[in-house]
């Protein structure tokens, strides 16, 4: 029987099993939501995350009331919620991914070392360390993320938001990838950091280059 909210549930479960297949939600650690028409679409609490299916992906009002599905939403289902009151996102993005949370356990700031990370909102934070699933550890997270589409949760793990489930998969990659390029370097030496001036001129750059996307070539590029 196909239900009003199974394209959501659909891309839910697609979206873990991709990020399971990355190697950033291992087992049933991690969990995933999206915002369509009011209500929250997010991963069920105990969902083996490499494959999970529409079944295991419960929807919610935005009291956090079930809707839809049988089983009971995430944990970690009021730091979504709280994300969603708080900031324009449409999608999270919870992981333990192994860079992230050894980043977590140690720095209280992931500084700006390459410009990719921008795309993320610069300096990535790290939201005080509170036990998982509760009211405190979810206001820290949705405060950490002012401003910004990614953070780091304190001896825990990561939280990427996006506008949109894609978006929010993208950026926990590319978070990761810049967890694990700081891990890399720290090997040789104390990472360096774009300073502010450098920062600004990767965003002038990037909008007068329209960064990361295709374009037409103009006869002078051949
Ligand atoms: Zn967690």
């Amino acid at each position: 029987m196909s239900g009003r909210f199974d394209d959501s549930r659909t891309a839910v479960a697609h979206a873990a099993r991709r990020l399971a297949a990355e190697g950033l939600l291992i087992g049933t650690a991690g969990n995933v939501s999206v915002l369509v028409d009011g209500h929250v679409a997010v991963t069920a609490t105990g969902a083996a995350l490499a494959e999970v299916t529409l079944a295991e992906v419960t929807v919610v009002d935005r009291d956090g009331s079930v809707v839809a599905g049988e089983l009971e939403p995430t944990s970690e289902l009021d730091l979504h919620l709280g994300v969603y009151a708080s900031h324009d996102a449409t999608s999270v993005v919870h992981t333990h991914a192994p860079a992230a949370t050894a980043l977590s356990c140690v720095l209280d700031e992931l500084p700006c070392i390459h410009y990719q990370q921008l795309l993320l909102g610069r300096a990535v934070p790290v939201a005080p360390y509170a036990t998982f699933g509760t009211p405190e550890l979810a206001s820290s997270v949705v405060a950490a993320l002012e401003g910004r589409s990614a953070a780091l949760m304190a001896n825990h793990g990561s939280v990427t938001t996006g506008p949109g489930l894609d978006k929010a998969v993208e950026n926990a990659l590319l978070l990761e990838w810049v967890c694990r390029l700081y891990l890399d370097a720290c090997v040789l030496g104390m990472p360096r950091s774009l300073d502010t001036d450098q920062q600004a001129a990767v965003i002038t750059a990037a909008v007068e280059r329209k960064y990361g996307s295709t374009r037409p070539r103009t006869e002078k590029e051949t």
